[in-house]
């Protein structure tokens, strides 16, 4: 078996470790297009603030690493060009010396990821305009604050947006987050999110909601970047968080199918519609768990264990890929923000029956000291009971709480399940009833 991957980060890197675990014999070959394999992309906003000092320890796993322990053979500065599925190879070009050259092969998994979106706003391409995907990419960003920013402005209060806000203001830069929509964390319920919204301006952050950036503009003191409103924000540093798109230009030119938003399809095996070529990752379109829709998600844990998956069907394990909750967590400052399964606003979308309960429990027992308050909300169906949802906001606890829903919804419990689920329960952890247990009487 001669098995190429392309990407060699969450996807890729996973898919060839486990490859490597199913067969000892199996001609392994990870394509990757820049310097590095395997890093923590999710750390790259703390290595901004400081919280992660030492740059080699976004560096998961190296090369080397992957050499030694895997025997795999791992080729950065890599990118794969083309595919030619008729003759079952691909054309690599060596970014170094420009060399390009075809690879065949038995299997090909593709694992490319999604780039962040550069909108075509006039100026958006000005220096000190910038988005954050790679260790590049934040050594850039690095570098600027190093160099003394005084103005951050962050365009899109997604999950790695609002990362970066905390990490600029830790610096002590003065930073302002635009959001299109009229809320932060557009994943989540808005209501949910007002709690997020206060702790950044409590944190002296400038929030504009419901404003776009239409126009970046040079300026002695750096840019400015012109809302739709008229509004001018003077800023060192931009950063645009708006959101990813799947990298298909390889499936894309191969024929392979692709869905509306540009995911590469696959089945639930993670087979696209060649069945010698797999997908996995944030290049993907997934079934969304509970609605059963295709939708894409683009979050490390599917992609890792998708790379798993891909491996295994390849070497003779059937697995099947099970659809993706958009499982998510994000801390801002003191506060956490998490949610599993459907959103309110999703459930509305696709016109799906539910009821909704919140509660405002505190973490633990509330006689000991240093109860947490948060606000948990629950979304079930209202028939049977089933949990469509969860989304929590608050300090302590939160993680804790929306990962036992993420499980319930995983198993299809009901709010019914909640209320037997027996949790582990001492008082500096949580209470004889916890929120879990609260969540399910109430709705129930
Ligand atoms: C700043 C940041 C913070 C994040 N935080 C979180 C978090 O806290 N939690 C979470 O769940 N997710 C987080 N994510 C998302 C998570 O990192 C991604 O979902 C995950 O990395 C996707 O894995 P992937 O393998 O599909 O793609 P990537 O990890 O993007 O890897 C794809 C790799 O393929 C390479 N490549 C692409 N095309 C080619 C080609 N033609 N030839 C060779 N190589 C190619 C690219 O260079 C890239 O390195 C974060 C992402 C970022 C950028």
């Amino acid at each position: 078996m001669k098995l190429l991957i392309v990407g060699g980060v969450a996807g890729g890197a996973s898919a060839a470790a486990r490859a490597r675990r199913l067969s000892e014999d199996a001609e392994i070959i990870l394509f990757e297009r820049g310097p590095d394999v395997s890093f923590a992309n999710c750390g790259l906003p703390y290595y901004v603030g400081g919280d992660i000092a030492d740059r080699g320890k976004l560096l998961v796993t190296t090369p080397e690493r992957l050499r030694s322990r895997f025997r795999l053979d791992v080729r950065t500065q890599s990118s794969v060009e083309a595919i030619d599925r008729t003759g079952k190879k691909i054309r690599a070009r060596d970014l170094v010396s420009g060399r390009s050259y075809d690879e065949s092969y038995d299997k090909l998994i593709l694992a490319p990821g999604a780039a962040p979106l550069r909108p075509p706003i006039p100026g958006v391409e000005l220096p000190g305009i910038h988005t954050l995907r790679n260790l590049q990419d934040v050594d850039r960003i690095k570098e600027r604050v190093d160099a003394g920013v005084r103005q951050v402005v962050v365009v899109g209060a997604g999950f790695i947006g609002l990362e970066l806000v905390e990490n600029f203001v830790k610096r002590g830069i003065a930073t302002t987050v635009v959001e299109l929509q009229g809320q932060v964390l557009p994943p989540f319920d808005r209501e949910m999110t007002t709690p997020i919204v206060e702790t950044l301006l409590a944190q002296g952050v400038t929030v504009i909601l419901g404003e776009s950036a239409d126009a970046f503009e040079p300026d002695p003191d750096g840019l400015v970047v012109r809302l739709k409103s008229g509004r001018r924000l003077p800023a060192q540093l931009v950063i645009l968080g708006v959101g990813v798109r799947p990298e298909n230009r390889l499936a894309v030119e191969a024929g392979l199918e692709v869905g509306p938003r540009g995911g590469i399809r696959v089945n639930e095996f993670l087979e696209t519609s060649d069945p010698d070529i797999f997908a996995v990752g944030d290049a993907i379109e997934v079934r969304d768990f509970v609605s059963g829709d295709p939708t894409q998600v683009p979050l490390a844990g599917p992609a890792n264990r998708q790379g798993r998956i891909a491996a295994d069907n390849i070497f003779g394990r059937p697995m099947k890929y099970r659809g993706t909750q958009g499982t998510a967590i994000v801390g801002v400052f003191d506060r956490t923000a998490a949610m599993t399964g459907a959103s309110e606003k999703a459930l509305r979308r696709t016109k799906r029956p539910f009821r909704k309960i919140y509660i405002h429990p505190a973490h633990h027992a509330g006689y000991y000291p240093g109860a947490e308050q948060m606000t948990l909300k629950l979304l079930f169906d209202p028939t049977t009971g089933r949990v469509l949802g969860a989304q929590a906001v608050g300090g302590a606890g939160v993680d804790k709480r929306i990962d036992v829903l993420a499980v319930a919804i995983q198993a299809k419990m009901t709010v019914f399940d909640l209320e037997e689920m027996e949790l582990a329960y001492a008082p500096q952890y949580g209470s004889a009833k916890d929120p879990i247990n609260m969540a399910g009487f109430v709705a129930s």
